[in-house]
């Protein structure tokens, strides 16, 4: 599709949007001024930013170099158990590709819409086990299936910067908001609906579906002396347990175990 007609099928359905009909907004009521592909778009865009960022500080784990093909052959096996639980809404829209970046001071994961995630070694590192990693990569997946950095960056950046982002106009802003990725503050509803999530995810796989609280129960016991990135952009570390122990219990399928070997030796070789 070419330049022009691109962008006006953009203005078109921004024309739509505002409108104000009600297909132009999603479950709980908030407007949705994109389309899912133009989600797809703009996380292609943020993606292709984020990887050449962190490929030129040496720190991308490529997938396609040999000597990462078990990292990532570990790793997709904990991610396509969250992806396959038949519970989202994008399974098939959406590319699901996560990567991780090798920093082990960094505690944090961050999603694209469209569905790139990305994982710092350091969050893995600091995790103790496989259904707490799966809980935290449900929590993120969540945040991209159910349109949370979409309307984020709608609401942060403002619809003609997306737009114009979308068509090419303003690479600097591009590069500005795949920096701010990382730190993206979500409102407290989508918070709770990506914890919330991640235990519904996780139901329906073998895990434990309370993994997510993990990291905050141990984020908690640190007390002072961590202060990780996840933390930072995910407040209110007591409240959220009790809110993912209060789904999982009402689930019935927070005290499973499953083995960690794979998990172990994933942590071992980042
Ligand atoms: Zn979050």
């Amino acid at each position: 599709m070419g330049f022009f007609s691109r962008k006006s099928l953009l203005l078109l359905s921004l024309a739509a949007a505002l409108g104000g009909t009600a297909a132009c907004t999603d479950d709980n009521g908030n407007p949705v001024l994109f389309s899912v592909e133009d989600d797809i778009a703009l996380g292609e865009q943020a993606a292709a930013e984020a990887d050449s960022t962190y490929r030129a500080q040496g720190k991308l784990l490529e997938r396609s170099a040999p000597a990462n093909r078990r990292t990532y052959e570990l790793l997709d096996g904990v991610v396509n158990k969250v992806l396959n639980s038949g519970e989202l809404q994008h399974r098939n829209d959406f590319v699901w590709d996560v990567k991780i970046i090798k920093d082990d001071a960094v505690q944090n994961a961050f999603a694209t819409p469209g569905g790139h995630i990305y994982v710092f070694s350091g969050l893995v590192k600091f995790l103790e086990n496989e259904s707490q990693l799966a809980g935290v990569l449900g929590h993120e997946i969540t945040h991209a299936d159910r349109r949370h950095t979409t309307r984020q960056l709608q609401q942060q950046y403002g619809i003609s910067a997306l737009l114009g982002l979308l068509v090419g106009d303003d690479p600097n802003q591009l590069v500005q908001i795949a920096a701010g990725l990382g730190q993206l503050k979500f409102g407290r509803e989508y918070e709770q609906e990506a914890d919330e999530y991640s235990v519904i995810y996780l139901n329906k796989t073998t895990y434990a579906c309370d993994g997510a609280a993990g990291f905050f129960i141990k984020s908690e016991a640190q007390g002072q002396s961590a202060t990780p990135e996840f933390l930072s952009t995910h407040p209110n570390p007591g409240s959220r347990i009790e809110a993912i122990q209060a789904k999982a219990t009402q689930l019935n399928c927070q005290s499973r175990s499953v083995s960690n070997a794979a998990f172990d030796e994933l942590k071992r070789i980042i």
